[in-house]
């Protein structure tokens, strides 16, 4: 599979075999850059997919028995193919995507960093603990065993990054997992498991792809045989993936999804706030988890300045196909993105915020079908519009101005259910202190738009952002293994 005019239809891997879904039920997929269909994803029948976790089942007993350090193995060799065909990967995912070029990139290198990141983790963080005599002639030990099979359940934003904050851990840690793509873009995905299929040589059954919608995701978290299940996408759909797992009992570690503020106090340097708040609002058109949302000024001098930059260094994006180098800005995901979209444009006019950028008629003219939308920035939000509170998921920035950084950090933390990210750019070490100590999120900027954790660290949000405990990337690895307690007495 290379970077294709069409994809056909797309395949499930199930216990090492390639299979085509006898499924009636399927989904075009497009290239938001042309508008152009590249391909078909089949809606995965129940029996198809018991049968995925039913062979991931079976491979599990093998695989958990592998020790540890052959299965590092493995993920060296993920980790060269993945360097190898980098720009092939990047490429693939920049078509089914629409996000530029080198923004691809940067998910590619993301998602090797997962690699290593596993791979440290399984040398050092999945070793047991030791006792010694904890009592007169008894030691106690502890060790930490893979559970099973789990499914992964992906969002259509990040269809490289997202599925390796949790495929290399899993399966370096013995379990054995069934992966399912966003069937909005499930190509990128479905290339990088071809390419561990064909050329890593993990035992059949370990890694399995599956293709669908909600009906898939019920089969694999209803399946007796699953013992968890990763999820990472909105928050409706996250609270539903909760419940779900909660009802089955199986563990769970459920992203949901965002509405991050960025503070601007007046002693920023404004100047150097402007290129990483525009990569922050309409980098990867805006569909990032942590992408910022709510530009929150303090004081009307500062709001004055920021949104005249801000606007004048984001109308001088390029928008455009992203598989061209010279393209700063993709377009949305789908037609259907692009409309929810630009009703929230809508709405926010009808509430009464003033449009500073106007990116609703934002055309590419040699991609006339293609999803594009241009960086849009409304001002003088009010913290009760619409568009201050909920997702939007597009680029599309609200500028809410305050008087003081108390009031901004009490509307970070009542005005939207979200905990994922808040920024603040400043000169002073105490406004940044109150900032990180008081925003409830689960990460925090200081003077920088985009705060992703790197891979050695935890990956997750707060409130109806983040359900569960354990997050993704490296504290994965308490969520795919269990501990157990050995005492003995001799
Ligand atoms: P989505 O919720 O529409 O879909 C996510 C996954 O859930 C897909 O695989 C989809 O097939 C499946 N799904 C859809 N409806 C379902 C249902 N009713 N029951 C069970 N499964 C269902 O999300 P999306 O549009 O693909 O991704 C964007 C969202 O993901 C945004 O809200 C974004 O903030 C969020 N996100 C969050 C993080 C994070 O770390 N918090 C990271 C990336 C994306």
């Amino acid at each position: 599979m290379k970077l294709n005019e069409s994809y056909g239809k797309l395949e499930l891997l199930i216990d090492g075999n390639w299979k085509r879904s006898v499924s009636s039920q399927t989904q075009l997929i497009y290239d938001p850059g042309t508008g152009e269909s590249i391909g078909e994803v089949p809606f995965a029948t129940t029996e198809e997919t018991n049968l995925a976790v039913e062979t991931s089942q079976k491979a599990f007993e093998k695989w958990s028995n592998v020790p540890i350090l052959e299965r590092i193995k493995y993920l060296f060799k993920i980790r060269s193919l993945l360097e190898e065909h980098r720009d092939e990967i990047a490429s693939i995912n920049t078509q089914s995507h629409g996000k530029t070029l080198e923004e691809s990139r940067g998910e590619v290198q993301r998602t090797i960093e997962n690699v290593e990141s596993a791979i440290s983790t399984a040398y050092t963080l999945s070793k047991g603990e030791t006792f010694d005599r904890i009592a007169e002639g008894i030691d106690e030990f502890s060790v930490k065993e893979p559970l099973g099979v789990f499914a992964i359940i992906c969002p259509f934003n990040f269809p490289l990054m997202v599925p390796f904050w949790f495929i290399p851990y899993a399966v370096v840690l013995g379990d054995s997992i069934v992966v399912k793509p966003s069937e909005i873009d499930p190509v990128p995905t479905a290339y990088v498991v071809k390419l561990i299929e064909d050329k890593v040589g993990l035992p059949p059954g370990v890694l399995n792809l599956v293709h669908g919608s909600k009906d898939t995701v019920q089969t694999l978290i209803s399946h007796k045989l699953v013992k968890g299940v990763t999820f990472v996408g909105s928050t409706p759909v996250a609270k539903r993936v909760y419940q779900l797992a909660g009802e089955h009992g199986k563990r769970a570690l459920v992203n949901g999804g965002a509405k991050n503020s960025i503070v601007i106090m007046p002693d920023a340097k404004i100047d150097n706030a402007i290129s990483p708040i525009v990569s922050s609002f309409f980098g990867n058109a805006g569909q990032r988890c942590l992408a910022g949302a709510n530009l929150i000024t303090i004081g009307d001098d500062t709001r004055k300045t920021v949104v005249n930059k801000f606007a004048k260094a984001s109308s001088e994006l390029r928008v455009g196909y992203g598989l061209e180098n010279s393209t700063q800005m993709g377009p949305v995901v789908s037609k259907k993105s692009k409309e929810r979209i630009l009703d929230y444009v809508e709405k926010g006019l009808s509430e009464g915020a003033k449009l500073a950028s106007d990116g609703r008629e934002t055309k590419v003219i040699s991609y006339p079908q293609g999803f594009y939308l241009g960086p849009t920035i409304f001002d003088q939000v009010a913290e009760d519009m619409t568009i201050a509170k909920e997702e939007i998921f597009g680029p599309i920035a609200s500028v809410l101005s305050y008087d003081s950084l108390d009031d901004a950090i009490e509307s970070i933390n009542g005005n939207t259910n979200f905990g994922n990210m808040a920024c603040i750019f400043t000169s002073s070490g105490g406004s940044a202190s109150k900032f990180r100590h008081e925003v409830d999120a689960g990460n925090i900027g200081i003077n920088l738009g985009v705060a992703q954790p790197a891979a050695p660290f935890p990956f997750g949000g707060r409130r109806e952002s983040f359900y569960g405990i354990l997050h993704a990337q490296i504290d994965t690895v308490d969520f795919f293994t269990d501990k157990k307690i050995v005492i003995s007495r001799w």
